[in-house]
């Protein structure tokens, strides 16, 4: 007997995939977002429709939690150790948190739409 993964799990950790990648979580061809936090109204290859979902404070709250844990080890383990000048590691660190942000916030609201596109819970379900 052949054993395998089964489809929902699978399913599951592929929509997370396509929306990190910001990619439509249905087909993975067309794209989720049309600028950089906007996403689309539906896909432009398998029209699966998004604009009616809201990702709300999560995609900001995803961020902020994994800049804070990405960059919270890594300043206690250089700033102790630096003979940098102060007011290089004002410049550099709170420019490095900012494009960190920038980098991850479009990824987690990708993520945050692609769950609730396959939790079907866009919001109007009253
Ligand atoms: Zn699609």
């Amino acid at each position: 007997m052949q054993t395998s993964t089964p489809p929902v799990q699978a399913e599951f950790w592929l929509t997370a995939l396509r929306g990190l990648v910001r990619r439509c979580p249905a087909c993975g061809h067309g794209k989720l977002m049309k600028s950089y936090l906007k996403p689309v109204g539906e896909c432009s290859e398998c029209h699966e429709p998004y604009g009616h979902i809201r990702a709300d404070d999560g995609p900001a709250w995803l961020t902020i939690v994994l800049v804070g844990h990405i960059l919270g080890p890594i300043l206690l383990t250089v700033i102790p150790n630096s003979t940098w000048p102060d007011w290089l590691s004002l410049i550099l660190w709170p420019s490095f948190a900012f494009i960190l942000a920038l980098f991850i916030l479009p990824r987690a609201k990708g993520l945050f739409i692609a769950l609730i596109w396959r939790a079907r819970c866009a919001g109007s379900e009253q």
